[in-house]
Parts: structure tokens; C-alpha cells; sequence
């Protein structure tokens, strides 16, 4: 427990304080007064996930994927806990530093870099970074040449996650060997090898095969003179427990793995787990902004849309809320994972009725629309509807299209958490 000792000590010195209660009580707190919508998040979600995680594969030093959700108090919240951070960029390395973390709790985890951003790693002694093609060798050898390199590798075997990375990075394994000698030439220094699987990994048996041909190459480059070191497996872990294949699950192949695979060698193994820690703790409340009852054409048993004149026409409600695919929504639709969102009335409707309904969103374009033929009840403008599980690429990719901004963030912590937290403290007095 002393982890979240450390939590609430350093969150009170940054004068920080989350709401307490219930989610409920939160809600009907911000639902007041203004129809702008929010993100509420609760922080006792990410410490009990940090504490899940350390129960499970206490053997590998989390580095959380900072792309995933840049809000300052999930931040600061992991950096407390002693979780380390993966950025993949120099404006991340940036914000992360400022917070005061140390440069060695950093990977900077892309293997293409602007040269500059290499030279700003160099300077302020980030020293771990990925690559896995020559070029960026080149580009290393010019402005850090002491720097620590992980050789990113393709996953093996056959990937079912919802972002699949491996078109755009990692080295097939049989490139791995020229490329550690092109290291060696460049008078480098590899420590390790790093993959990921794909971000949403439903087939945990992926993480094993990987995790085998990584030793594979551990072994070429301890006969290349390497001090092979350090594992990164990377991220794909589950955000919530609904999700395919739940982080038990997953942590117990990758721990079989590491114990089949690398037992016989000392190395330090590290993850970058981003959807993992914050997909859960957030909750989007959106606004009804419109409503408009409209008569369609109904689909046939085929699921296509039949115009013939004599079938009458069927109802559907359009609801028109203020959050949409250029803020909050954008990832779900950029992966086609619209199936992902669960919305939910945030009051108790007058009847529990359900109806054929589409939610668009607030700007003027055509695409922005969250969700088809979903069942909803029927509600009126100023009612909200949330949506749970919204904590993971969400925040980070709302734009301001059409002028729409940003929802606010709330934290606030379950009543139990928190006094958990206070008793705990109490005890160490
Ligand atoms: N590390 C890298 C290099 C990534 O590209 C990503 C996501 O794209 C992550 C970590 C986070 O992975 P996940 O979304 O599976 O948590």
C-alpha cells in the first residue's frame, strides 16, 4: 500500500483534490446549469488498475503510453505510483519532464524520430529510445550515440486486435540479424528488443510467440557483443473486463512466456500499457441538443433498406448531441468500433420503451454521425446520455472542427477509495 501512501501525499503537495462520492453523485452535481458535455473520471479506477497490475505481472515495470490520455492528473497520478512513461514524441517527452519525472523513466518509444526530437532526447538524458530500420541508425549515430536502443520487432503469429501497428513498425525477425550488425558498425549500444502487438489484442497467444523469437534475437545480439538487457512487450492489454479476452488472461500467457523464454537469462522486462490503465475510469456526458422524429424506409430480413411504396414507413429519432466524431468519437470511428460504445440515459426516462434511433453529432458535417439504428428511449433536449469506457484516445484526438471544443474533465473518487487512501496514511503516521 505504500504506493498509494505516496498517491495521496504528493496529490495534496500539488493541491489537487478529487471530488468524492459516488459516480451518481457526481453526475447529478455537473449536470446542472450548462449543457456543455464532460468527461468524469475517477481516479480510484486507475489506482485499482495500477494495483491489478502489479498483483499480476509484478514482474514487468509498466512505461504508460502517454498518446492515450494526456490529462495532467492521470499523469501525475501514475508517476506517483511509480509508473514510467513511454512518449512518442518530443512534445510528450517534454510535458512529462516538466512534471519533474526523471529522463531515465522515459522510453521514447517511435521508431521513426525527427532528427531534432533526438537531439532534444540527447540533451536532456532520455536515453532509451526504439528503431528498427538503418536509417534511423544514421540519424542516431549523429546526435546520440550513447543512447540505449531497443530494436522494434513485428509481432508473430496471427494478430486479432482492434489497431494493428505492425504494417507501420517493427522489423521482421529475419532483418533482425543485418540490423544489429548495422548497429554494431555504427558502434551502438542495443540493450534490448520491443514489439507490440497491436493495441486491443483479443488473442493473447501472440504475446507468446513474440515474446520466442525476441530470445531468438536476444541470443544474436549477446553473439554480437551486445549487453542484451531489457524486454519491452509493449502494449494490447484491455482497457475494461468486457473486452474479449480480459488482462488475467493475458497476463497469465505473457508471465508462462517470459517463464518458458527467459528464465535463463537476466534481463528487465517493461510494458507500455496505455488503453490499459484509463479506458475504464472515464465517463462521457453528452448533451441532447436536437431531436427530430423522422419516417424511413424499413429494412427487409436482409438488412437493405426496401422502398416499395405500399410497406408504410417506420419511425426513427434522430438525436442530435453536443459531442461527435471530430471530438470524443473520432477514434471510434476511425477504426470502425462504433459497437464499442454502450450509451446509456443519465436519468430514469418516463417508460422503458425502446426506439430505433441515430445520435448525431453537434457540427455541420454529414459524417458526423456517433451511432446508427442504436435503441434508445425516448428523450427530449436537455436530457444527457453517457457513455461508459471513454478514458483511451478519446481527449487526445478531439480537434476543434466547426468550432466545437473539447469536453471539461471532472475527477473525482469513490468515497471508498478515498478514505482507503486517508486510513492507509493515518496507519503510517
Ligand atoms: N506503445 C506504442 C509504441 C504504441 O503505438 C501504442 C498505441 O498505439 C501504445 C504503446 C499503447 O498501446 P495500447 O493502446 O494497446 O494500450
Amino acid at each position: 500500500m505504500k504506493n498509494t501512501i505516496e498517491y495521496q501525499i504528493a496529490e495534496e503537495k500539488a493541491g489537487f483534490r478529487p471530488r468524492r462520492g459516488t459516480i451518481e453523485q457526481i453526475f447529478s452535481l455537473r449536470l446542472i446549469g450548462h449543457d456543455r458535455s464532460f468527461l468524469l473520471a475517477d481516479i480510484g479506477d486507475i489506482i485499482e488498475r495500477y494495483q491489478r497490475w502489479e498483483h499480476y505481472l509484478p514482474r514487468v515495470k509498466p512505461y504508460y503510453a502517454v498518446k492515450c490520455n494526456t490529462e495532467y492528473p492521470v499523469l501525475k497520478i501514475l508517476a506517483d505510483l511509480g509508473v514510467n512513461f513511454d512518449c512518442a514524441s518530443q512534445a510528450e517527452i517534454m510535458f512529462i519532464l516538466n512534471m519533474g519525472v526523471h529522463p531515465s523513466r522515459i522510453v521514447f518509444a517511435n521508431t521513426i524520430k525527427p532528427i531534432t526530437s533526438i537531439r532534444y532526447a540527447a540533451e536532456h538524458g532520455v536515453e532509451l529510445m526504439t528503431f528498427d530500420n538503418e536509417e534511423e541508425l544514421h540519424k542516431i549515430k549523429a546526435v546520440y550515440p550513447t543512447s540505449k536502443l531497443l530494436l522494434r520487432i513485428k509481432p508473430e503469429g496471427t494478430l486479432k486486435v482492434k489497431v494493428d501497428l505492425s504494417k507501420k513498425f517493427g522489423c521482421f525477425s529475419s532483418e533482425s540479424r543485418d540490423l544489429l550488425i548495422a548497429a554494431k558498425t555504427f558502434q551502438l549500444d542495443v540493450v534490448g528488443v520491443s514489439f507490440h502487438v497491436g493495441s486491443g489484442c483479443e488473442d493473447p497467444t501472440v504475446y507468446c510467440e513474440t515474446i520466442r523469437v525476441a530470445r531468438e534475437i536476444f541470443k544474436t545480439g549477446i553473439e554480437l557483443g551486445f549487453k542484451m538487457n531489457l524486454l519491452d512487450i509493449g502494449g494490447g492489454f484491455p482497457g475494461t473486463d468486457s473486452d474479449d479476452v480480459n488482462f488475467e488472461e493475458t497476463s497469465s500467457v505473457i508471465n508462462k512466456a517470459l517463464d518458458t523464454y527467459f528464465s535463463d537469462i537476466m534481463v528487465n522486462i517493461i510494458a507500455e500499457p496505455g488503453r490499459y490503465f484509463v479506458t475504464s475510469a472515464f465517463t462521457l456526458a453528452t448533451c441532447i441538443i436536437g431531436k427530430r422524429t423522422v419516417k424511413l424506409h424499413p429494412k427487409n430480413k436482409d438488412g437493405n433498406i426496401d422502398r416499395h411504396t405500399d410497406i408504410p414507413l417506420v419511425e426513427h429519432i434522430m438525436y442530435y448531441v453536443n459531442e461527435g466524431v471530430f471530438q470524443t468519437f473520432m477514434y471510434f470511428v476511425l477504426l470502425h468500433a462504433a459497437s464499442d460504445l454502450t450509451p446509456f440515459p443519465l436519468k430514469d426516462t418516463e417508460s422503458d420503451a425502446l426506439f430505433e434511433s441515430t445520435l448525431w453529432g453537434p457540427s455541420g458535417a454529414n459524417i458526423d454521425c456517433i451511432l446508427e439504428e442504436v435503441l434508445l428511449p425516448d428523450m427530449h433536449c436537455g436530457d444527457w446520455i453517457g457513455f461508459p469506457n471513454m478514458g483511451a484516445y478519446t481527449s487526445t484526438l478531439s480537434t476543434e472542427f466547426d468550432g466545437m471544443m473539447k469536453p471539461i474533465v471532472s475527477f473525482f473518487c469513490r468515497e471508498n477509495v478515498w478514505r482507503s487512501l486517508h486510513s492507509n496514511s493515518a496507519e503510517n503516521k
